[in-house]
């Protein structure tokens, strides 16, 4: 099948412009409404890095949601914000202090009402919605479901703290995902806070933050005192700005699941974020394998609304089940066609469970290198920092001009059901030096087919990885 250049750039988050001229350097000149096939597709996003992610057979074959927009249709949308950072850093409260910054809220009337995501509207009339549910847990679990939908993460540091076990893991796994950050250095009213600390402590994990000479926003906030909201707000837009975040809101919708659950009154509830299209009540839909008509849709304030643009957190109500977070709702024509897609997607959910055999350590690496890519990621713990550092150090200089090895993290300890979750979202092995996984974390393993593989000799562990670097590569290199 073919696709676009602009659908395939906004696919891989990049510009339609930069495609084109990868394109025409590779002998293929083309414009950005003109499609292309699958394996010029391929080639394009080998070329840019990104670990080719073939669209669900479901999506292909029953083509929901398929068609491109047209670069004339696409409009400025708001920015998907998630908070991330270490546990008591302040991640609640600056998530309710930014939604005090709301102007419409109080004028409005309505009732703040948790939905799983909310949008402010600041004074400048600019909006901003935010993902309710912090942590990078959740922020991974819907990556690793093929739902990316923050466009950038706020990184929360409690000033007088510093950097966390949890804090490392939050950067770890935001740039697994490609997604920029902005840390916020909270606290600042606690005698004891010290931002520049805080800021030469990111040097370590490799973020530079501008007064370190690096790209990375930095804003020191209260979130208690209300302080630094405003800069921190203006830092949103402006990397939102960066990021040319565009969207048609003329089309038939399509959003992702944030939230579901099961009201006793009112059924079936599903909160969900509005990629591209429009929304509307009487809207006939499938969100993963159940579908259903909107017969009201609410949002964050408590209110009912008649529709809801890109960007927009809403509650949807009329669905015939309980849908996941991370589900891609569609709008269809109508509903013999939502309930063909459905089934469709039933069934394809059905064989998926009976075919995927839980992964054995003899098929290590086989996951990954089933896909073509030119990064060889995976996830390294081991029992003692210095073993951690050594072989970090030692896997990265593995690396070659044809393959490079990525750490997604690194860190000393047992294997954890984190570790699986970033580890599956990315499609990487999780070697131990030492160390074992917990009982979640090795059944969450096999479940999701992660490689766990164990170490106790440094040689072993990178005599295979060479292997299954080369592996990787493939018999034509
Ligand atoms: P979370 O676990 O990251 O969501 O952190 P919380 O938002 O629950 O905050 C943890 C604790 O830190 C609470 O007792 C907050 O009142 C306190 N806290 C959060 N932000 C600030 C701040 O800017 N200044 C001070 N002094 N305390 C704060």
């Amino acid at each position: 099948e073919a696709i676009t250049v602009q659908e395939l750039a906004n696919r891989m988050a990049e510009r339609t412009s930069d495609l084109v001229k990868t394109l025409f350097k590779m002998g293929t000149p083309v414009t950005a409404t003109q499609t292309i096939d699958q394996d010029t597709a391929e080639l394009l996003v080998t070329e840019f890095g990104h670990i080719i992610k073939r669209v669900s057979d479901s999506d292909v074959e029953i083509g929901v949601g398929g068609e491109a927009d047209v670069d004339t249709d696409l409009q400025p949308r708001p920015p998907v914000v998630t908070i991330m950072g270490h546990v008591d850093h302040g991640k609640t409260s600056l998530l309710d202090a930014l939604r005090g910054t709301d102007v419409v809220a109080g004028e409005a009337g309505g009732i703040t009402q948790h939905i799983g995501a909310y949008q402010v509207t600041l004074k400048s009339g600019a909006k901003i919605s935010f993902l309710d549910t912090p942590g990078h847990e959740a922020f991974t679990e819907m990556r690793a479901r093929g739902a990316t939908i923050t466009d950038i993460v706020v990184i929360v540091v409690a000033g007088d703290d510093g950097l966390m076990p949890q804090t490392i893991e939050a950067i770890n796994h935001t740039k697994a995902a490609g997604v920029p950050m902005i840390v916020a250095i909270n606290k600042m009213d606690k005698p004891g806070s010290d931002a520049n600390k805080i800021r030469t402590a990111l040097l370590q994990h490799d973020v530079q933050v501008e007064a370190m000479g690096g790209e990375v926003q930095d804003v020191e906030v209260s979130a208690l005192k209300k302080t630094g909201l405003d800069e921190l707000t203006d830092k949103i837009l402006l990397q939102a700005e960066l990021l040319e975040l565009r969207a048609n809101p003329d089309r038939m919708a399509e959003a992702t699941v944030v939230e579901a659950k099961l009201d006793k009154g009112k059924g079936p509830l599903a909160t969900v974020l509005v990629r591209r299209g429009t929304l509307r009540t009487g809207d006939i839909f499938v969100v993963g394998t159940e579908s259903g008509k909107v017969r009201a849709l609410v949002n964050d304030k408590g209110q009912q609304v008649k529709e809801a643009g890109p960007s927009v957190p809403v509650e949807v109500l009329g669905l015939t089940g309980v849908p996941m977070a991370g589900d891609n709702l569609a709008v269809v024509e109508n509903e013999a066609r939502a309930r063909e897609v459905a089934l469709y997607r039933q069934q394809v959910a059905t064989a998926k469970r009976t075919t995927s055999a839980p992964a054995s350590l003899e098929s290590m690496f086989s996951a990954i290198s089933a896909t073509k890519a030119v990064e060889f990621p995976c996830v390294i713990k081991a029992d003692v920092h210095g073993s951690v550092e050594a072989i970090v150090s030692a896997v990265n200089k593995l690396s070659t001009d044809d393959i490079k090895v990525r750490v997604l993290h690194s860190g000393v300890g047992g294997i954890t059901e984190s570790d699986v979750t970033l580890a599956r979202a990315s499609g990487a092995p999780i070697i131990g030096f030492n160390v074992r996984p917990n009982a979640k974390a090795r059944e969450a393993a096999q479940q999701a087919g992660v490689a766990l593989k164990y170490y106790d000799i440094i040689y072993d562990l990178l005599d295979e990885m060479k292997l299954a670097m080369a592996g990787k590569l493939g018999p034509e290199y």
